[in-house]
């Protein structure tokens, strides 16, 4: 059995990008592995967030998890402020990280562009994010693409902490989606789907109503060809829809293009929005139940106390070997 962590950022709504790149595979891999999921709620604040909605991002997303499917009997499910090795693990792992390796982070360029001021946390972000990881010595982490560069440098972190104070973390490996590890948005398709976005036109949210769901994919962007045609260097648009898709009506890529063969995109965008209404319908429901039952709080208290008891022991060993005085 595998250890498995991963976590998304209270940072707006959970898109279906957020859903096709992870949390389908959360689901899939509590079956499988001691797998701990968490809401990064530490990681949201490293962009501006206002406080009521940041609090209501945060409830809002542990009750999708368990509305998607995950079990707090099967997978420790809490809020990674809950735990606080995290911070403590976090500020270590930042004082072993070299400035140049945080410079090269694309999330950082993306995010910080044209921004006049950039938080201190935006950039030492992938140095928390190591610690999240290492604390749990995860072996398997179920993210989206966009996430593979931070995965490489908590593995150059690992071994950096391996080599100065004796092996201790193991390398931690990313586990995607084969097609759908990159959503991209539905108004520019060379910018991947993000629940940070400004336009809510970009990204379906996993709490989208379905007149909104149809509304948003009727104007998504295409080309002004007709071929319903998995193309992702020629056509990028066509070929996103495509991958959103296959995920949530179950059928491969072949079988979409041959079914819209000579129908144009029409026909497809409309059953492309049903398809995803089907799926999301009712998790919505049972998202609304959870949130009426105020069962999250026992369930994200139970999770935290999970977590803490690796996380902690973890963190003290760690002290030990770097030469803290521990008592
Ligand atoms: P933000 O804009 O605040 O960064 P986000 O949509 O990128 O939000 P995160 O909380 O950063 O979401 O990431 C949560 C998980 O979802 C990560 O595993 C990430 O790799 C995955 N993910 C995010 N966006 C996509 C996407 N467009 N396609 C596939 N996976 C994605
Ligand atoms: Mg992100």
């Amino acid at each position: 059995m595998k250890r498995v962590l991963s976590g998304m950022q209270s940072s707006g709504q959970l898109t279906i990008g957020n859903y096709i790149g992870a949390l389908r595979n959360y689901v899939k891999l509590q079956h499988l592995h001691r797998c701990y999921f968490m809401v990064v709620d530490m990681h949201a604040i490293t962009v501006p967030q206002d406080p009521a909605a940041l609090k209501e991002q945060t409830e809002s997303i542990a009750a999708l998890y368990i509305a998607a499917g995950l079990d707090p009997n099967k997978a420790s499910i809490f809020l990674q402020s809950h735990v606080h090795a995290h911070a403590e693990l976090g500020w270590i792992m930042t004082t072993l990280t070299h400035m140049g390796e945080l410079e090269r982070m694309t999330q950082f360029k993306d995010k910080s562009e044209g921004k006049e001021s950039v938080g201190a946390g935006l950039f030492t972000y992938p140095s928390l994010m190591a610690a999240d990881i290492l604390l749990y010595n995860a072996d398997l982490i179920p993210v989206g693409d966009d996430q593979k560069q931070h995965l490489e440098l908590t593995r150059d972190l690992a071994n950096r902490f391996n080599n100065r104070f004796g092996d201790m973390f193991v390398m931690p490996q990313p586990y995607m989606p084969e097609i759908g590890a990159r959503i991209m948005s539905l108004d520019d398709a060379s910018k991947k789907m993000s629940k940070s976005s400004p336009n809510a036109g970009s990204y379906i949210a996993m709490l989208d109503e379905p007149s909104v769901i149809r509304k948003k994919l009727s104007r998504a962007v295409t080309d002004s060809g007709r071929e319903v045609k998995y193309d992702p260097q020629n056509k990028p648009e066509v070929s996103n829809l495509i991958s959103i898709y296959s995920h949530f009506a179950e059928m491969s890529v072949v079988e979409i293009e041959a079914k819209y063969d000579g129908q144009g995109y029409g026909p497809f965008k409309k059953d492309l929005a049903e398809q995803i209404v089907a799926v999301l319908e009712p998790i919505q429901q049972r998202y609304h139940e959870i949130r009426k039952s105020g069962e999250i709080f026992d369930i994200l208290k139970k999770g935290a106390q999970e977590a803490a008891e690796v996380a902690n022991e973890t963190l003290l060993e760690v002290k030990k070997r770097m030469g803290f005085v521990v008592i």
